[in-house]
């Protein structure tokens, strides 16, 4: 997988996709993760990536033009229906659809090449999710200062879900989300009594059948407890 990010602020990604699992699977050629400058796709003398909003009122707004010029760039067309296939042109925004692992695990199944907008100030000039996008994707119902935040949260989110990113240490099998919509059990590692805390007794007796049912149990028991709606049916 090949993901492309834009961003008026490239410094941001210095060391983020340097650690761990990403790490690791940008070492094995798993994916590629490419920063590009916005500003770097300007045409004009001032090399401007904002500008005021029609129609008045505070705060700047995105410029259409050197986004179009970096999907030009980075995906061959600015128009979405010659897009390769495996493309996906995503805006990060308060306003699009709420990020979730069943979502991740589509773009980790079927994306081939995924480009990641950030936005900044009151948003990007509309043309851009009008012409360009085929994803508009927020993380959550809060408005961050700026997409940078939330490009992380889906390269990591979907990166660790590509065929062999994960290590022997980590297993998505039984992430919260994954298991009919449960969260996942509770984990304990050593010292088996720590300040008085002791470990479950059905995690020491290595009963595998045992063990099964009380994650699974203890599994229903969270989710039921902190997240009803994951247990609603869509
Ligand atoms: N005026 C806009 C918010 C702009 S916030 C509105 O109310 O809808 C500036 C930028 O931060 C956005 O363009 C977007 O790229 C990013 N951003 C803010 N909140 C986000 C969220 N919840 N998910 C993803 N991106 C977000």
């Amino acid at each position: 997988m090949k993901i492309d990010v834009l961003t008026i602020f490239p410094e941001f990604f210095r060391e983020v996709f340097d650690f761990g699992i990403i790490r690791r699977a940008r070492i094995a050629k798993i994916v590629e993760i490419n920063i590009h400058d916005i500003r770097s796709f300007t045409t004009d003398k001032h090399r401007m990536t904002d500008d005021r909003p029609f129609g008045g009122g505070d705060g700047m707004v995105m410029k259409c033009e050197p986004i179009f010029n970096a999907i030009e760039k980075i995906v061959g067309t600015a128009e979405r229906e010659n897009y390769p296939a495996g493309t996906r042109v995503v805006l990060l925004s308060p306003q699009g659809k709420v990020f979730k692992q069943s979502a991740a695990k589509k773009f980790a199944d079927e994306a081939k090449h995924v480009i990641l907008i950030c936005g900044r100030y009151e948003g990007v000039d509309e043309r851009v999710n009008d012409a360009l996008v085929t994803d508009e994707v927020s993380i959550g119902d809060y408005v961050l200062s700026g997409g940078e935040p939330a490009a992380v949260v889906l390269a990591d989110a979907i990166v660790r879900l590509l065929p062999n990113a994960l290590g022997s240490e980590t297993s998505a099998v039984n992430d919260s989300f994954t298991n009919e919509n449960l969260l996942d059990c509770p984990h304990y590692t050593r010292p088996p009594d720590f300040r008085g805390m002791k470990v479950p007794e059905v995690l020491l007796n290595g009963n595998h059948a045992e063990i099964e049912r009380w994650r699974k149990e203890k599994a229903l028991e969270k989710t039921k407890k902190i997240r009803k709606d994951l247990l609603i049916k869509e």
